[in-house]
């Protein structure tokens, strides 16, 4: 699949001359081609194609050496835009060409771009090391990349809106795996009483074995604060904690392997927040429970076991997946120990974590379906 992505580029005004005048002999290009054309279909009803152009260009070319100046590719596209005009006019889409003026024309594009690793120039335009867009006779011009170019770059498209410039990149993309299915997806919302909910409202809670296990620690850590340090009864009780502590850990781990391994198998997708487990960790209140319920080792777990499976883990933003309606998306603002949404608008009334995981499932879907 074949996506554009539009970034702002910062020519200086030396730039800006130089962009300004390819520009115009691009248009000139396009404009006296469709006036060949023109005049040999009428003069003896002569077919002149994209190919008769790009000769007569190559002449042009010993004869006005200025149209030197703009790199070759981008000036052959001139007749590509030009054959596609003819194109649209042939199916109905479109009238006949127009001779272009200086705001109807504003664009030039670069059908090949590339990167330049250590200095090697293959392109007309290309990334510099420094993540600049460079061209040989333009320099290295600044670009804002506000979000990271996705996919194979088959083209970029230098453009001129009122007094800004952008570059806007071709990417291709690949589309979801055939295997992948859309009807079989669930959203998680990992919880704090509830291990997670699901959105189609099953819960799952710690195993009743890991919370004894998990009593029995909290128990023995009870115990050895109250010894006194380096006592033999302290040692002694240092070994019971780290053995328990371990127990703890494996019985957790088998808990979540089987959950992971079920979840991946009965869904193609699976939803998940993208939570910044780290910085949540850091937050005291929940740090306990959330390091505890070992989430990031959890959605790894899923990440490899729904690829394993054909499947997909997809990942969503956090905001708003609690305070939302997930029937009419409403924003019911709740604090954390209100543990049941009640939306004002529509009257759902459900509880916090199935309406944040139904939230979490629509997110991701959204993102795949107009993503793909
Ligand atoms: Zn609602």
């Amino acid at each position: 699949m074949l996506l554009n992505q539009k970034y702002k580029v910062y020519p200086t005004e030396e730039q800006k001359e130089i962009l300004e005048r390819w520009l115009q002999y691009c248009r000139q290009t396009y404009n006296s081609a469709l006036l060949d054309k023109d005049r040999k279909y009428k003069q003896n009803k002569e077919n002149y194609s994209r190919y008769d152009m790009q000769n007569q260009q190559t002449l042009d070319k010993k004869k006005y050496p200025f149209l030197k100046e703009v790199p070759s590719q981008p000036l052959q596209e001139v007749f590509v835009r030009l054959q596609k005009a003819f194109e649209s006019f042939f199916r109905k889409d479109a009238k006949y060409p127009k001779q272009k003026k200086y705001k109807d024309y504003n664009s030039m594009t670069f059908p090949q771009f590339g990167f330049k690793p250590n200095g090697i120039h293959r392109y007309a335009m290309s990334f510099s090391d420094n993540g600049k867009l460079y061209n040989k006779k333009l320099g290295e011009i600044d670009i804002l990349l506000h979000r990271p170019l996705e996919g194979t770059i088959k083209q970029l498209i230098i453009k001129r809106q009122g007094k800004k410039w952008y570059a806007i990149f071709c990417v291709e993309r690949q589309a979801l795996p055939p295997s992948i299915d859309t009807n079989r997806a669930i959203g998680i919302d990992v919880g704090l009483n509830k291990y997670a909910v699901l959105s189609n409202g099953l819960e799952i809670k710690n195993p009743r074995f890991l919370r004894k296990k998990e009593k029995q620690l909290k128990k023995a850590q009870r115990t050895l604060s109250k010894k006194k340090k380096g006592s033999l009864n302290y040692i002694k009780q240092v070994q019971k904690v780290r053995s328990l502590h371990e127990k703890v850990a494996n019985q957790r781990r088998d808990f979540l392997h089987k959950l992971s391994y079920n979840l991946s198998k009965d869904y193609s997708v699976v939803a998940v927040e993208n939570l910044n487990i780290c910085g949540m960790v850091r937050n005291r209140k929940l740090s306990k429970s959330i390091s505890d319920a070992g989430w990031g080792m959890f959605r790894n777990m899923l990440l490899y076991k729904c690829e394993k499976h054909g499947g997909l883990l997809k990942k969503v933003e956090p905001k708003y997946t609690s305070q939302d309606c997930s029937y009419c998306g409403n924003r019911v603002k709740k604090s954390l120990s209100i543990r049941t949404h009640i939306c004002t608008k529509c009257g759902t009334v459900l509880d916090r974590d199935q309406n944040a995981a139904r939230n979490i499932l629509q997110k991701a879907l959204e993102e795949l379906l107009v993503t793909n």
